[in-house]
């Protein structure tokens, strides 16, 4: 078990690209115009939570 990983609520994902943009593992893409987190690439950084500013990624551990 590693750490929890970012999820987007794809309900509140505005599609602005921010958080895509400052994901240093470029785990983050659009897919049907919402953000959509690679897990496998994630490292829990919440880099990508400080970043949203709607709110739409979550993650257990940050
Ligand atoms: S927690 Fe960090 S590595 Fe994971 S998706 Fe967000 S910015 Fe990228
Ligand atoms: S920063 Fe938030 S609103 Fe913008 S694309 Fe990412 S999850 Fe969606």
């Amino acid at each position: 078990m590693g750490k929890p990983k970012a999820l987007v609520d794809r309900e509140l994902c505005l599609a602005c690209g921010g958080c895509i943009s400052v994901c240093p593992q470029s785990a983050i893409s659009m897919h049907g115009m919402r953000a959509f987190v690679t897990r496998e690439k994630c490292i829990s950084c919440a880099i990508c939570i400080r970043t949203c500013p709607v709110g739409a990624i979550t993650g257990e551990v940050y």
